[in-house]
């Protein structure tokens, strides 16, 4: 039996633990700066789900080196904040 069955995937750490969601990419796609100055790296979804939810986040200027980190910023465009919370 293959143990790593038992074990959750991988999760990034940008992830909410309520967001049920997978990862998808990179899990270090982006790295988030948010409003009090603290880091978080993540996939580009949760980044994504981050940036929609976090007043006074955004991605560090390294990420404009990032082929995705346009389409990070138009994800968070079209999501509510909290996503999860209404089931997207
Ligand atoms: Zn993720």
């Amino acid at each position: 039996m293959d143990e790593r069955r038992d074990q959750p995937a991988a999760r990034c750490a940008a992830a909410d633990a309520k967001d049920r969601t997978p990862c998808e990419g990179p899990l270090v796609a982006a790295t988030i700066i948010a409003a009090d100055g603290s880091e978080i790296t993540g996939c580009v979804r949760h980044s994504a789900r981050r940036l929609a939810s976090m007043d006074g986040t955004r991605l560090h200027p390294m990420a404009a080196l990032l082929p995705w980190a346009v389409d990070i910023y138009c994800r968070a465009a079209e999501l509510p904040p909290f996503a999860w919370q209404v089931g997207l």
